[in-house]
């Protein structure tokens, strides 16, 4: 059976990034890959949009995370967070294991934060010290509004934005320097088409400065150390060279296409999938602001959520997402990161209806992959 990795990450890998990594392996020290370090650190400050180097680390997207709380924070300090998700909630409990007191801006799931409550929690405690959120809350398939909460943390002049994008740099439009983001996190495994095990983290001059005053434990997480390794265009410790040669292959392809047409078409996808799904009387779940990355669908009043996921696999070799905590069950979710084009959502929109089909369900077979056609049409 042939088989499809189209969950929001890991994601499915090109055969040009995956054969760049099946190379004979570089030391991390050689001249060699120093040389390669430099080029992919300019290529990551295209891919962010900043003018700040980014710091690549070995580890998933969280100890990138991890590292934005326990480098910037110090036990007692105050932060507020935006929980709308799994991902928003996890900013939470990360804060909380490093003794950072957290307020909390409960987002009902699929929706996306009103940054007026982000203004008026700032209002009645300006002593917090960094606000955090996702650009795209994976768990629900929301974007919320970053620009727009960024312009009200920019007015404290001690409070750090720190986003994390791991599900949306790469897909959609975030202008780190731009928009004022203090800390940008992002990942390997989505977007960028590349295995896990690869963090980075960008941090504006305002977030090193906060970084002198952060009395946190930490080691192999710390920042600064990163950032002087960088800034020799090498990493502090041994580096995922594997995946550091895939990445300049990853970003070579992604500059080859360009930042505004590599939005534009993961916006078409998006779009066709949400409207094939329509087509069969299939809503999509988020109530506003649905993020590019994913597309999360309801499932049909009376279909099990988690069974047309689990048919999408045994049947048709797809591996999709359920939904998580009190969602399953009630969604599944469709990516449109990593290495896809046209035919993976039509194959998708094919393959919902053909599982739905085969449950009951009374659609229309090909009613919701012509919708998609239409809108991926090249003329
Ligand atoms: C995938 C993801 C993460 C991090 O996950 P890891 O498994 O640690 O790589 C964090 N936030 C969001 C929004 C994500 O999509």
């Amino acid at each position: 059976m042939k088989k499809y990795l189209l969950a929001p990450g890991p994601t499915a890998i090109s055969p040009e990034v995956l054969l760049s990594m099946a190379q004979p392996i570089l030391h991390h020290r050689a001249p060699e890959f120093v040389e390669l370090l430099k080029r992919v650190k300019e290529d990551l400050k295209w891919l962010f949009q900043t003018q700040n180097d980014v710091l690549i680390i070995a580890s998933t997207g969280t100890g990138g995370m991890e590292g934005s709380v326990s480098n910037f924070l110090s036990p007692g300090d105050k932060a507020l967070f935006i929980n709308g998700g799994k991902f928003g909630e996890r900013w939470g409990k990360i804060c909380k294991n490093y003794g950072v007191l957290t307020e909390e801006i409960k987002v009902e799931w699929g929706c996306v934060v009103n940054p007026a409550d982000v203004a008026a929690a700032l209002q009645k405690d300006p002593s917090i010290k960094a606000v955090f959120i996702q650009a795209s809350e994976t768990s629900t398939g929301v974007a919320h509004p970053v620009k727009e909460v960024a312009e009200i943390v920019r007015g404290y002049e001690d409070c750090l934005m720190v986003v994390d994008a791991i599900s949306a740099m790469g897909v959609f439009d975030v202008k780190t320097d731009a928009w004022g983001l203090d800390v940008v996190v992002s990942g390997s495994q989505k977007a960028l088409g590349l295995p896990p095990g690869l963090a980075f983290v960008s941090v504006s001059e305002k977030g090193w400065r906060q970084a002198e005053k952060s009395s946190n434990a930490k080691f192999y997480f710390d920042f600064k150390k990163e950032r002087d390794a960088i800034q020799k265009n090498q990493t502090a410790y041994t580096a995922a060279v594997s995946l550091i040669v895939g990445l300049e292959q990853s970003l070579r392809m992604m500059k080859e296409e360009g930042l505004e047409p590599i939005f534009a078409r993961r916006a078409m996808m998006a779009q066709a999938l949400t409207e094939g799904m329509k087509a069969i009387g299939l809503a999509p779940f988020p109530k506003e602001s649905p993020s590019v990355s994913v597309t999360a669908i309801s499932a049909p009043e009376g279909y099990d959520g988690q069974e047309i996921y689990k048919n999408l696999r045994v049947n048709y070799g797809i591996t999709a997402a359920g939904g998580q905590d009190h969602l399953k069950g009630k969604v599944f979710r469709i990516s449109n990161m990593g290495y896809l084009d046209t035919f993976d959502t039509i194959t998708a929109v094919a393959a919902i209806e053909m599982v739905l089909k085969g449950m009951g369900h009374p659609l229309k077979l090909g009613a919701g992959v012509g919708v998609a056609q239409e809108i991926l049409l090249k003329k």
